[in-house]
């Protein structure tokens, strides 16, 4: 019988900011996922992270270096194990770090070490999640969360059309390219996987006030967090390969 409902989540980089929400709003969601898999890097450090997964029986906290291929393989044994035959609904691959640099700053070093992270990372997780994604894709009909779907957070930062659009942006020529590059991936993935049934998109969750967006950002985590649920709960196959910001808006590439 086809099931509609979202029953299992994995989010990487939940120790704080936007991945932290998710894991929350998820939790707390009607319906909410029988299991949000937050993950971050040093669980021993996420204190908000633990006392969140203490209060909801749905999140299991598990470790994951998204930059480290042994961590990669760890993590996918233990979903697997938690999941069985009912797959991976849907992964966030939320995960990143913000390099500043401008022309005259901008390092072979710094531009590596993005990469590394925002882009190669993600592919690289994406990869490991696709026999999970496949088998929870054989379950259902249609596209989208309840389905099997990969989320890349990008952002607006990336929009080779709006690359003008912001001044502050020029200044960040390794964080853009990456995210850029994380958009094509999106495309490759959101072309070749759609005969496995399996919608990928990239979003951009808004400015928000976390440790990358800083304070000047004009939305708190709490305020972006519904939209993005919204966004989420509503993917469908036309959404398939597209690039969308926090309130369910189409954004240039
Ligand atoms: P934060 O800097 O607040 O949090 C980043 C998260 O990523 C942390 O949990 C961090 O873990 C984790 N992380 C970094 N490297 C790794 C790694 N190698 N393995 C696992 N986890 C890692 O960022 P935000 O919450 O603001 O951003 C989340 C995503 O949203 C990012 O991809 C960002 O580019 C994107 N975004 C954010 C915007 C904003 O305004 N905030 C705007 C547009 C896009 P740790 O604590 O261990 O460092």
């Amino acid at each position: 019988m086809a099931q509609q409902r979202c029953r299992s989540v994995l989010i990487t980089g939940c120790s704080r900011g936007i991945g932290l929400g998710l894991a929350a709003g998820l939790a707390a969601a009607t319906p909410a996922p029988d299991w949000v898999i937050a993950t971050c890097r040093y669980p021993e450090k996420a204190q908000e992270l633990q006392q969140l997964s203490k209060q909801y029986s749905n999140i299991k906290l598990l470790q994951l270096d998204v930059v480290c291929e042994s961590s990669i393989k760890k993590v996918v044994k233990e979903v697997e194990e938690i999941l069985g035959d009912k797959g991976l609904n849907c992964l966030i691959n939320n995960a990143g770090i913000n390099v500043v640099a401008s022309l005259e700053e901008v390092t072979a070093e710094a531009m590596l070490t993005i990469y590394e992270t925002n882009t190669v990372a993600q592919l690289m997780v994406t990869k490991a999640f696709l026999p999970l994604l496949r088998k929870a894709a054989q379950l259902s009909t249609g596209m989208g969360c309840h389905r099997a779907a990969i989320i890349n957070m990008s952002s607006l930062a990336a929009s080779m059309q709006l690359v003008t659009a912001n001044e502050m942006f020029l200044k960040v020529y390794p964080y853009r390219i990456a995210k850029t590059a994380l958009n094509m991936i999106t495309r490759c993935l959101a072309a070749d996987l759609k005969v496995d049934g399996i919608l990928c998109i990239s979003l951009h969750p808004g400015w928000i006030q976390t440790d990358m967006g800083g304070d000047m950002a004009p939305l708190q985590i709490q305020e972006a967090i519904p939209g993005i649920l919204s966004v989420l709960a509503n993917l469908s196959e036309k959404d398939n390969g597209s690039f969308l910001d926090g309130q369910g808006g189409t954004l240039p590439w």
